[in-house]
């Protein structure tokens, strides 16, 4: 491993080093993986992607309640849209949940 001086304290410390040990300079910034990158961008994407769903599925069911006839079934387009709505909620959190522990474990260590 190559060591380099530090330009604050010229210590030699790692040239991997985000941060020299003696006096704390920063010599270089934390950067995401590129797999931490895609991990960043997909927990945005999705985000985004479930909320389109969301709006669009309520919006749709909507349409749906007021367009049929009985009570039955409305009473019925209402229970399906609420399951749709509990799935894409299950869905929603789960993605988050996975996704936002790869972000995590992809952070930036300082
Ligand atoms: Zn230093």
């Amino acid at each position: 491993m190559a060591l380099i001086n530090c330009p604050e304290c010229k210590t030699e410390v790692s040239e991997k080093a985000l941060k020299c040990q003696k006096c704390g300079f920063q010599l270089r910034k934390p950067k995401r993986t590129i797999f931490g990158k895609i991990v960043k961008y997909c927990f945005i994407g999705f985000n985004i992607l479930m909320l389109w769903w969301m709006v669009a599925g309520m919006s749709s069911a909507s349409k749906v309640i007021t367009k049929t006839g009985s009570q039955a079934e409305q009473a019925g387009a209402a229970i399906g849209t609420g399951i749709g709505a509990i799935l894409i909620i299950g869905i929603w959190v789960a993605g988050d949940i996975i996704l936002g522990l790869f972000t995590l474990l992809t952070r930036p260590k300082v």
